[in-house]
C-alpha cells in the first residue's frame, strides 16, 4: 500500500517517528541523524540545537549509535521530547526550516551493524522449505519447537534499502549435470531469491557471560526495521550440507533506511501462535505480561507487481525468545547487532515470504505483468513494505526495503 494515503490514515505521523541518517545535496559529506514526519525528515540535532534541548549530545550525531547504546530510559525520553517538538505548534515556526523533504535527501545506512543472526522462527516457511527441500522427510527438523534455530552472517555485507543487488556467483549442481556426477558447476546463481523478514535492532550492550532474559528484551532491543534476507537457493542447497547458510546468503542482506522504535509499535503486540510443546524456562513466556508478537503486515512487490502478505503475526518465536536464546550460552550484545526473524510466511500461498515457497522451488511460476518469473531475472526490484496498528486506530508504517539485481559480475 502507499506510504501515505488519503483519509488521515497517515503511516508516518507523529506517532511514529523512525529514525535515519540523511545528507542533503549541499552537504553531501555531512550526514545527520533524522527522525521522518509525514514525507520529510526532521534535523534532530539541529532540531535539539534549535531548542536548547540537553538531548543535543545524543542527536547531533552522523549515525544512531549514541543515542543505542544510551539506553531505555534515553529512548523514552528523546521520544517523548521529539513527540513534544513536532506536534506543539508554538515550534513550528523554529522547526520548519530543519525539515527537509523527503525526495530531496540521500538516506544512509543508520548505523554500524555490528554482529548478525537470522532465525528461522515461521512454522508455515519452515515447513514448506522442510517440503521443497527434503521432499518426503519430516517437515520440521527435531529441534524446531524447542529451541528458535538460527545462524549467524556476515554483518558487513549488511545494506540499507536501495542499495542494488550483484547476482552472486559460485558452486552448484545443475540438473543437466549427468546423474550420480559429484560435481558442481561454477557460475551465477540461477535461483536468486528473496526472504521478507523483520529485522530486531540492539541499542544497550550486555556483557559477555551473562544471558538476557525474556524479561530484558525492550531494555536491549532499540527498534525494528524490515530486512530483506536475499538467497541462492542453488548455491545454499550444495553448500549448506552439514553446517547451512554460508555463500547463499552471505552477499547481501538490505534493511530499511527507518528504525522503528519499539515503543511505537506498542499497539501491535499480538499473542504469538499457540505452543505446541512445553518450553523451558528461559523460552517460557506465558506468564508475560504482554504478548511477544507483532501484528505487522507485510507486502512483497517485484516489479511494482504485489505478490505477497506475509503476517508476521504467524511467528511462531518472538523477538523476546530469540534474543533470549541468543544470548542463553552468554554471548554477549553489541550496540549495532542486528538479528533477523526468519522467512514471514502465513498459511496462505498469497502469504508466503519468499519464491522458493511462492513457485514451489520454480514448479509453479508466478504470472506477473512483467512475464512469469521462478527465481529473480537482472533488472527485477523487489520490495518490502509494511504497516502495523498504532494508538488510536492510527497506522504505523515501517520503512520499506527496496532492491534491485544488478548482473553477476564473472571474472572467471
Ligand atoms: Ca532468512
Amino acid at each position: 500500500m502507499p506510504e501515505r494515503s488519503s483519509g488521515g490514515d497517515d503511516l508516518f505521523g507523529p506517532h511514529n517517528l523512525p529514525y535515519g541518517v540523511f545528507t542533503t545535496a549541499d552537504e553531501p559529506g555531512r550526514r545527520r541523524l533524522g527522525v521522518r514526519l509525514h514525507d520529510r525528515v526532521l534535523d534532530a540535532g539541529a532540531a535539539a540545537r534549535a531548542l536548547g534541548s540537553p538531548y543535543e549530545a545524543l542527536l547531533a550525531h552522523g549515525d544512531l549509535g549514541p543515542l543505542m547504546a544510551a539506553g531505555r530510559t534515553a529512548w523514552r525520553d528523546v521520544r517523548r521530547a521529539l513527540t513534544a517538538w513536532v506536534s506543539v505548534p508554538a515550534h513550528r515556526a523554529e522547526l520548519e526550516p530543519l525539515l527537509h523533504p523527503l525526495d530531496t535527501v540521500e538516506l544512509h545506512l543508520p548505523y554500524a551493524v555490528a554482529d548478525y543472526a537470522d532465525f528461522y522462527s515461521n512454522e508455515h516457511h519452515a515447513a514448506n522449505a522442510g517440503a521443497i527441500l527434503r521432499p518426503g522427510g519430516r517437515a520440521l527438523t527435531p529441534n524446531w519447537k524447542h529451541l528458535p534455530v538460527g545462524y549467524h552472517g556476515r554483518a558487513g555485507t549488511v545494506v540499507v534499502s536501495g542499495t542494488h543487488v550483484v547476482r552472486p556467483t559460485g558452486q552448484r549442481k545443475t540438473l543437466t549435470a549427468s546423474e550420480g556426477d559429484p560435481r558442481p558447476v561454477f557460475g551465477p546463481t540461477a535461483k536468486l531469491d528473496i526472504e521478507a523478514e523483520v529485522g530486531f535492532v540492539v541499542g544497550a550492550p550486555s556483557p559477555q557471560g551473562a544471558p538476557v532474559p525474556l524479561a530484558a528484551f525492550r531494555d536491549h532491543v532499540f527498534g525494528v526495521c524490515l530486512l530483506n534476507d536475499w538467497s541462492a537457493r542453488d548455491i545454499q542447497a550444495w553448500e549448506g550440507q552439514p553446517l547451512g547458510p554460508f555463500l547463499a546468503k552471505s552477499f547481501a542482506t538490505s534493511v530499511s533506511a527507518w528504525v522503528t522504535p519499539l515503543e511505537a509499535l506498542d499497539a501491535a503486540r499480538v499473542a504469538p501462535p499457540a505452543r505446541t510443546e512445553p518450553l523451558l524456562p528461559y523460552l517460557d513466556d506465558t506468564h508475560d505480561d504482554e504478548p511477544g508478537g507483532l501484528d505487522l503486515h507485510i507486502t512483497v512487490s517485484v516489479n511494482g507487481e504485489e505478490v505477497s502478505h506475509p503476517p508476521f503475526s504467524s511467528m511462531y518465536w518472538t523477538a523476546a525468545q530469540q534474543l533470549a536464546h541468543l544470548t542463553v550460552n552468554g554471548a554477549s550484545l553489541r550496540t549495532g547487532d542486528l538479528y533477523g526473524s526468519g522467512t514471514v510466511s502465513g498459511p496462505e500461498r498469497a502469504q508466503r515470504g519468499s519464491l522458493l515457497e511462492l513457485t514451489w522451488d520454480g514448479a509453479e511460476p508466478l504470472d506477473l505483468e512483467a512475464g512469469k518469473r521462478t527465481y529473480l531475472e537482472d533488472g527485477d526490484e523487489v520490495v518490502l513494505s509494511a504497516w502495523a496498528p498504532g494508538p488510536d486506530g492510527t497506522r504505523v508504517g515501517l520503512g520499506e526495503v527496496t532492491g534491485r539485481v544488478a548482473p553477476a559480475v564473472t571474472g572467471s
